[in-house]
């Protein structure tokens, strides 16, 4: 299986199955906005709450914080956002395709600096530009190189008609909610420096190349943790961090030699080290998580611009200091559309070619799918939905009764239903079920009765 063929296969499988769907179908769609279906909110909902258990749960000094996506216009300015978080943009002439031309220089393998201003990016653009084409089109013929700010304007509160000269952002990213709270958190959860504060939500970025999926999308979740520490802590902090983040994904079930890191050689000026966390995609590698040490800019910024100070005095030794960030950043749907890459899996059985998604236990949609073995038996299908009723309020399942035996196991194969549990004649005399496990296809009888033991050990 090519890997561009194994994309295709995995985004007609979203569509087919209820785990993504492109947004406002029925309207000819939304440019790089897509809705999670039935299975897809299940899948996504796991992450999140894997996520939170490693970051939250398990770290006594990490708080949560659910911020809003509204926030006072100042703060993005404050952050850099209003001025700085743009990207260099041309269009191409012929058939319009707006293009990244950091983008387009890096598969040259030329690296267009962070630092660069954009006169000398369309510079480089155009000593390069004969080499590139466009890739809807093919010609080469492209527009000087335009900043383009990814902030998304609303006229939230703004009644006037010029509300587009001040206007409300819908949050480019969850971790300034954090940093604007975080005199709150210190004044009200008994935290101590070191610590961190954890949110999970909703981001939107005027992404200019909306391509790959779920991979870019201008509407997306972030998972963000901000860790505050000394100074001289950062970079034993950023490197324990690195670590735990890195173990996290193994622990998704993701192999090790589908991750690497890439390491930012051209720092913003406040970072003091910057490394991602890559996931090999069928496209390539990509972006799934950036762990940064911010340094103090964040909060000197913001107390600048609010004219709150944000310093820390530690009531020991009394020494007074700004603190400083390391950040794990990582997104809900590129998490998401890694774990569906990794958990993709054809295999031959005899004649046929089974597709299953070899989810882990945690992140698995449905734990388990009760079957009666006929549909319009109503003594199986009545013994079924009582193991279903009984089984569903500790996990996750689903009832089935729809087509015969083989194709309700596919079905739940390409969903990555762990356990399919189903109820034959054989069932009303000796009180047991066939159970078969998703990934070895082997089937064992088990008593009814103990099911639910059955499950605690295996779930
Ligand atoms: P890229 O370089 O790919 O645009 P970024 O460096 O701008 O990403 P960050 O600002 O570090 O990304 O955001 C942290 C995380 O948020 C990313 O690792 C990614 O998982 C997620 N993310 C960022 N932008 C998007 C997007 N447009 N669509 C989906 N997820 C995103």
């Amino acid at each position: 299986m090519s890997e561009q063929n194994k994309m295709e296969k995995i985004i007609s499988l979203c569509k087919r199955r209820g785990f993504v769907f492109p947004s406002s179908e029925i309207y000819n769609g939304f440019a790089a906005i897509y809705d999670f279906g039935p299975y897809g909110v299940e899948l996504a909902n796991n992450i999140k709450r894997s996520w939170w258990k490693a970051m939250v749960q398990l770290n006594d000094d990490i708080v949560g914080l659910d911020s809003s996506i509204f926030m006072n216009p100042k703060i993005w300015e404050a952050s850099g956002h209003v001025f700085g978080f743009s990207d260099p943009l041309t269009e191409c002439k012929n058939c319009h395709l707006r293009l990244r031309v950091d983008h387009l220089l890096t598969e040259l393998n030329i690296q267009a600096d962070e630092k660069m201003s954009i006169d000398e990016i369309d510079k480089l653009f155009t000593d390069n530009k004969k080499k590139i084409k466009c890739p809807n089109c093919g010609k080469n013929n492209f527009t000087n190189v335009k900043k383009f700010n990814l902030l998304v304007k609303s006229n939230l509160g703004n009644f006037t008609e010029d509300w587009n000269k001040k206007p409300a952002y819908l949050r480019g990213e969850t971790c300034q909610g954090i940093h604007v709270n975080y005199k709150n958190i210190i004044n009200t959860a008994r935290v101590k420096i070191p610590f961190g504060i954890a949110q999970i939500g909703k981001a939107f970025r005027n992404e200019i190349t909306a391509r790959q999926f779920i991979f870019r999308t201008r509407e997306f979740e972030q998972m963000e943790m901000q860790y505050f520490i000394h100074p001289n802590d950062e970079v034993e902090v950023y490197e324990q961090w690195r670590e735990k983040r890195w173990q996290y994904y193994l622990g998704l079930g993701i192999k090790k030699e589908n991750l690497k890191w890439h390491k930012h050689e051209n720092l913003v000026f406040y970072a003091k080290e910057a490394y991602d966390i890559e996931y090999n995609f069928p496209f390539g590698f990509g972006e799934i998580e950036g762990i940064h040490a911010r340094g103090d800019y964040d909060l000197s910024q913001h107390t600048k611009y609010s004219g709150v100070d944000l310093s820390y005095v530690n009531l020991v030794t009394k020494e007074k200091f700004m603190p400083h960030i390391v950040e794990t950043s990582a997104g809900v749907g590129r998490t998401f559309l890694a774990v569906l890459v990794e958990a993709y899996i054809e295999e031959n059985v005899g004649e046929e070619t089974r597709v299953v998604l070899k989810f882990n236990k945690d992140l698995a949609p449905i734990k388990i799918a009760v079957f009666p073995l006929l549909k319009n038996r109503p003594e199986l299908v009545k013994k079924a939905k009582e193991i279903y009723d009984n089984l569903k309020i500790n996990y996750m399942c689903e009832f089935d009764d729809n087509g015969n035996i083989g194709k309700r196991y596919r079905r739940q194969d390409e969903i990555g239903t762990l356990y399919c549990v189903t109820v034959d004649f054989d069932s009303l005399e000796d009180k047991k079920v066939t159970i078969r496990d998703r990934d070895t296809m082997g089937q064992e009888r088990v008593k009814i009765k103990e099911l639910d033991e059955y499950f605690r050990k295996k779930l």
